[in-house]
């Protein structure tokens, strides 16, 4: 152990704070995991499927002894108005492949797995406990209170979620604005195994992956979710926070329209309600990027921002565990030379950059802007239904030419703007 306590002290026992806190431990780190849950995991929530490529580097096989739910081989997306619905199905054994396999995971179960498994490698866990502020002294973090109790480290690693308050409440980051936020709201059906499967097409531990746009975020930047899980339907909505207010419907009678719409009820039909949750998920991209590092702290996972939503796909687990591992990295770097300020810390951004996260941020940093545009959410989904009623109702009146009836749905919506919003779509990835 440090002279000054600990190693390394890790705030947040969330995929990015219990990997830092692994990897540390691996390497023989004196190293203390804070957790204000009662265990690693009970305050977590996701859609979620985990992107399984980040942790299987740390971890191999990992998918074998944790408690995943279903492995994802299919994917649909459906664009919905309040009654109808257009979907296109990717059912494939290539999302299945080791290095681009996908997993639909239960948070409270994962995390607390892999808080566990850092607490096997050695890291001292203290779940229970809030840190309060940080300690700093002559510019430079060296340390945490909790309960008017001091710890001291040679480096704190924040990893506590997308608020991260520690930071902000120390200078170290900015306010987290509602423009860079959505709330996450969902909702987890209990339903025989054999069912799922029957209504999703699968077997054994396959599992499906649904988006949804259109009419379930009212208008509004969102849309909706659901992932099959062993035993259980994880269903929800994503919503931006910023105009959530203009909304003439609560968030719960969004919800209940949702789960109520006729593509999607009979899929969670005869479930049992087990469970309901909120979290809020940064969606601003690369914009709110946080300071990463500074004179004895680093900041990993959702708090840095490290989170994207490119509309059919939401990846901050795949991201928040890659983060973690690279402050690791760094810090044993740090360590390496005994020191541990800003100057050597910075090898983490280094490595950031080089990494999958950075790139992947820069490459849809154009994605949250495009997002904005309500068409997205209201006039093309409808434009679609119509175009497909055009193309299936057949009522014995006389036939008008196909193109002519889906100009009329182009027109309504507008050429320009399809041309410029498909023009910016496909800049935007
Ligand atoms: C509705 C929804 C759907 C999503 N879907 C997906 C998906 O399908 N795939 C995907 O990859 N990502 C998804 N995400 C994003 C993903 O869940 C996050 O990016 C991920 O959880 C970030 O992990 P983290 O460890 O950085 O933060 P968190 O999981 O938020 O962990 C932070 C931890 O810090 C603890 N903590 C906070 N403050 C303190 C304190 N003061 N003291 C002690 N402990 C503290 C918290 O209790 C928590 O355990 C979704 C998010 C939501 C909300």
């Amino acid at each position: 152990m440090s002279e000054n306590g600990f190693d390394a002290i890790i705030v947040g026992g969330g995929l990015a704070g219990s990997t830092a806190a692994y990897v540390l431990a691996q390497e023989g780190l004196e190293v203390l995991l804070i957790e204000r849950g009662n265990y690693g995991g009970s305050k977590n929530m996701t859609g979620g499927r985990l992107y399984a490529h980040s942790l299987e580097k740390i971890i191999p096989s990992f998918a074998e002894e944790a408690p995943v739910e279903r492995r994802v081989v299919k994917e649909r997306i459906c664009m919905m108005t309040e009654q109808d619905a257009v979907t296109m199905d990717y059912h494939s054994p290539r999302l299945a492949k080791n290095g681009s396999d996908s997993y639909v995971v239960m948070r409270g179960e994962f995390d607390r797995w892999l808080f566990e498994k850092a607490e096997e490698a050695g890291a001292v866990t203290a779940a229970g406990i809030r840190v309060d502020e940080l300690i700093i002294e002559n510019n430079r973090v060296t340390g945490v209170i909790c309960g008017g109790e001091e710890m001291k480290a040679d480096v704190v690693i924040l990893a506590d979620g997308v608020n991260s308050l520690l930071a902000e409440k120390a200078g170290l980051r900015e306010r987290v604005k509602p423009s860079q936020v959505a709330v996450g709201v969902k909702e987890v059906y209990g339903l025989p195994k054999e069912v799922i499967e029957d209504r999703f097409g699968l077997t054994g531990n396959e599992g499906a992956a649904c988006l949804f746009a259109g009419s379930p975020s009212n208008g509004l930047v969102g849309g909706g979710f659901l992932y099959t899980n062993k035993e259980s339907i994880s269903i929800g909505l994503v919503l931006g926070l910023e105009h959530i207010g203009e909304s003439d419907k609560t968030i719960d009678e969004m919800l209940t329209a949702f789960t109520s719409h006729p593509e999607v009820a009979p899929l969670i039909k005869d479930g049992k309600l087990l469970e309901r949750s909120g979290h809020v998920v940064p969606e601003a991209g690369l914009s709110m990027v946080s300071t990463l590092y500074g004179d004895g702290f680093l900041i990993c996972g959702d708090a840095a921002g490290f989170c994207l939503n490119i509309g059919y796909m939401v990846r901050g687990m795949d991201l928040a565990i890659t983060s973690g591992e690279l402050a690791a990295k760094a810090v044993l770097e740090a360590k390496k030379r005994g020191n541990f300020s800003a100057s050597t810390l910075k090898s983490y951004k280094t490595m950031l950059d080089q990494s999958f996260i950075m790139n992947d941020l820069d490459v849809y940093k154009n994605f949250p802007g495009f997002m904005e545009n309500p068409r997205i959410f209201n006039q093309y989904p409808a434009m679609l239904a119509d175009i497909m009623a055009d193309m299936f109702v057949i009522d014995g009146k006389p036939a008008v030419p196909l193109r002519k009836k889906a100009m009329k749905h182009l027109k309504a919506v507008g050429l320009m703007n399809l041309a410029k919003d498909g023009l910016k779509g496909v800049k935007s990835v």
